[in-house]
């Protein structure tokens, strides 16, 4: 039976979008779009039925003519070469070939028409896919480690617990209504690959003496979460067993569910209900759900590596490589999709692995192919050794598709990245990240330099403008520098002027920084 809502009790202190939940389970969404929109068409939808539309993955997209963009979930950016394959035929049938890679490793096709969604929804789902809870106030895409089961640096293979999350929350009635969205990070990396701090729950590599024996876990974070008003996580006094991630990470959506806030929308993610309760009384409240955990034990985060994988390196396995491909700014054509799947079938063992950078990784390389495989005519664009700028370059959606998106984005990246790639030579490689409104999907709190896009006023008109911030970085454990937001710089700086700014800035900080800068 479905679970029977506490918070309902208290009416006046609901927000409006939670009345529609109460009316109707998000996920229901899914079978009255098949009934009966897929057949009526984009006109019969009421205002209030499209947004739960999020529960099916889709949002409508810009400009609002009946058009649709809908993410599919890839759990820890992990997928078989036949599943890409069935993503790119969706993009060739429906989405104009166009594929975007998110920075939470997930897939988005565009131009989709809800007339399309049974087929779509079909042929995810013969292939295992699903776009069910990649948007919407639930449990969504599990990111982590793209490289789990092959890494040299993780402390174990977090793939069946990956899976068993999923399977667990995936279309679970009893958490289909939270307060807002909730972001699971799983990754026993020891560089934090699953970029534990912006997450709701993290859980990440430890090890702790268990009845004499050392004993491989997690550590937990929680109540990170960026957009306007960023959080980091904070780490709870626990220490965790691999077969004990379910029992917490229930636990944690549990009090999300049920002490979470759901006055006001743009305050109800579970940042705020930490921020307010702290580590310490979270756990308490944690231990009253799922009874009590052992105290930390030993941190194996060791730095971050930012999700960047590119080039080619020796995997766990001996005589194995894989290859970290760049996707300029995460997007990608079905064409180029397919290629890859085929690679990945000659050459390596049928995976393909997206990244929170926004780019792929091919893997299972025996080395001596390794030379053959370079050589396919896909990487010439999709390079293991593209150049500094614009292998660093990551941007959200903006408003080519996004309503809520003030500017255009992913284009202007790209003649950035380019503009500075013919500019300047630097040995190191500074991330940058557009956004193109403060909802912070493109992560620019975590850049070296984060772009916020915004208009001015200027006599010919309101013009695209950006925000510059500086200087983000996740944690890289507890012997090393903490996680830090960007800090803004003054001033707004005009769309077209962003390259020779940027040049300018970094120009500046390549001669006058410190040594350990
Ligand atoms: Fe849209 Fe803003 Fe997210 Fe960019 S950051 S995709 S503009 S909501």
């Amino acid at each position: 039976m479905a679970y029977e809502p506490v918070w309902s009790a208290n009416p006046e202190k609901l927000s409006k979008f939670e009345f529609v939940k109460l009316q109707k389970d998000g996920l229901d969404i899914i079978r009255t779009i098949l009934e009966k929109y897929a057949l009526e068409g984009f006109d019969s939808i009421p205002a209030d039925e499209l947004d739960l539309f999020k529960w099916a993955g889709v949002y409508q997209q810009k400009p609002r003519n009946g058009h649709f963009m809908m993410r599919v979930r890839i759990n820890t950016g992990i997928m078989t070469s036949d599943q890409a394959r069935a993503i790119a035929e969706i993009a060739r049938l429906y989405g104009r070939g166009l594929i975007d890679v998110t920075t939470r490793q997930a897939v988005q096709f565009h131009w989709l028409t809800v007339e399309n969604f049974p087929d779509i929804f079909r042929r995810l789902e013969a292939a295992s896919l699903y776009s069910y809870e990649a948007c919407g106030d639930c449990p969504r895409t599990i990111v982590g480690n793209p490289l789990a089961g092959i890494d040299k640096d993780e402390l174990f293979d977090t793939t069946a617990i990956v899976e068993q999350l999923n399977d667990f929350f995936m279309l679970n009635r009893d958490f289909s209504n939270l307060p807002r969205k909730f972001k699971l990070s799983v990754s026993a990396n020891y560089y934090n690959n699953g970029q534990a701090e912006i997450n709701d729950l993290s859980f990440t590599p430890a090890v702790k003496i268990i009845d004499g024996q050392e004993t491989a876990g997690f550590h937990v974070m929680v109540g990170g979460g960026l957009s306007a008003k960023p959080h980091l996580a904070q780490k709870l006094d626990v220490f965790v067993k691999p077969e004990e991630a379910l029992k917490v990470a229930s636990g944690v959506v549990t009090l999300f569910r049920d002490y979470g806030y759901r006055e006001k929308r743009h305050h109800s993610r579970l940042k705020f209900l930490v921020a307010d309760w702290g580590a310490e009384k979270f756990k308490e409240k944690l231990f009253e759900v799922i009874g009590e955990l052992p105290a930390r034990g030993e941190d194996k985060t060791l730095g971050w590596q930012a999700a960047y994988f590119d080039g080619v390196h020796p995997q766990r396995q001996e005589g194995l490589s894989y290859v970290g491909l760049n996707v300029p700014v995460g997007r990608l054509n079905s064409d180029e999709l397919n290629q890859l799947a085929d690679l990945a079938d000659s050459y390596g063992e049928g995976k393909i692995r997206t990244t929170m950078s926004q780019n792929i990784i091919l893997s299972g390389i025996p080395n001596n192919k390794l030379p053959e495989l370079l050589q396919a005519p896909v990487l010439q664009r999709l390079s293991p050794v593209a150049k500094n700028f614009i292998s660093r370059t990551v941007s959200c959606t903006g408003n080519e598709f996004c309503n809520l998106a003030l500017v255009e984005t992913k284009e202007r990246a790209v003649s950035v990245a380019e503009y500075l790639d013919e500019r300047l030579q630097l040995e190191e490689k500074l991330r940058i990240h557009f956004i193109g409104c403060p909802n912070g999907c493109g992560q620019k709190h975590v850049a070296d330099i984060g772009l916020q896009g915004s208009l001015i006023k200027t006599p010919e008109g309101m013009v695209d403008a950006f925000d510059i911030a500086i200087g983000g970085t996740l944690g890289t454990g507890d012997q090393g520098p903490a996680a830090q937001f960007t800090r803004p710089l003054k001033g707004r700086v005009k769309g077209e002027r962003v390259g020779p700014v940027l040049e300018q800035l970094i120009t500046f900080y390549s001669e006058q920084r410190s040594e350990t800068e």
